[in-house]
């Protein structure tokens, strides 16, 4: 049995990153298949949720890496973390053991479900991705599940951003396909008043070329109004994994 704990990893969003992987499947679980994902192709496509681990295993684990120097615990790993039906019980199982921030990295695709809204409220930081402006976009980049509708999830967003008390972070990945709507996602990301917005371009090796730090400059300009954060002008903290192996499964490039 592989351990569903791994890195830490570098961060250029949130430090030295112990990774929590409650799917741990053996190919990709995700309700997207998004052109540029680092980890292939999707293999298992859901929208329903359910356990892939117990939060037993978690809690074995968590106990070998109590010492561990690291700024952030954060759920991701082989796929889309809400999907796990014991995400909640998982993030509090990491609070009551370890005196680190803990962040959800989600695609923001089941967000419109008030128990997904539940259980990500209790994360201190949500990185939620939005990279389309408009349906057509939306399935031409993520490649989403037949049922997921991109204004049920910028809906889902908003109304967690009403009652979330943590930082709400978006994530935007910038490619050919969305580069000229770069205005219309900052509009979109206005209204929904996340404390900062990632401004990404997939670095890491992936089926789609990255724009060049020209072009993201560009794109910072249109985010005038927000915080945003750059990944060409963001360090990366060193950080020595605890299993190579099992990171790199995870994330490909460290
Ligand atoms: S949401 Fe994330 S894990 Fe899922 S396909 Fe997109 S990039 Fe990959």
């Amino acid at each position: 049995m592989s351990p569903i704990i791994y890195g830490p990893v570098p961060s250029w969003r949130l430090g030295k990153s112990l990774g929590i992987d409650l799917l741990s499947t053996k190919g990709k679980t995700c309700c997207f298949d998004c052109v540029y994902c680092q980890l292939g192709r999707t293999l298992h496509l859901l929208t329903e949720r359910r356990q892939f681990v117990p939060a037993e295993r978690l809690a074995e684990e968590l106990e070998s890496v109590k010492g561990l120097d690291i700024d952030y615990v954060t759920f991701s790993g082989m796929g889309e973390p809400t999907l796990a039906s014991n995400l909640g019980r998982a993030i509090e199982l990491v609070k009551s053991v370890l005196p680190f921030p803990v962040a959800v990295l989600t695609n923001s695709a089941l967000m419109d479900e008030r128990e997904v809204r539940q259980e990500l409220a209790l994360a201190d930081t949500v990185v939620a991705k939005l990279d389309a402006p408009n349906e057509e976009l939306f399935q031409q980049i993520n490649r989403p599940a037949s049922t997921l509708r991109l204004k049920d999830i910028v809906s889902g967003i908003g109304k967690f951003r009403q009652v979330y008390k943590g930082k709400l972070v978006l994530q935007m990945m910038f490619i050919a396909e969305n580069m000229h709507h770069a205005r219309e996602l900052a509009k979109m990301a206005e209204s929904l008043s996340p404390e900062e917005v990632e401004l990404n371009t997939p670095l890491r090796p992936c089926a789609v070329p990255p724009l060049s730090p020209e072009d993201m400059e560009v794109i910072e300009g249109q985010f005038a109004r927000l915080k945003v954060v750059n990944v060409y002008k963001s360090p990366k903290p060193e950080v020595k994994p605890l299993d190579i192996k099992e990171t790199l499964r995870r994330r490909p490039k460290l």
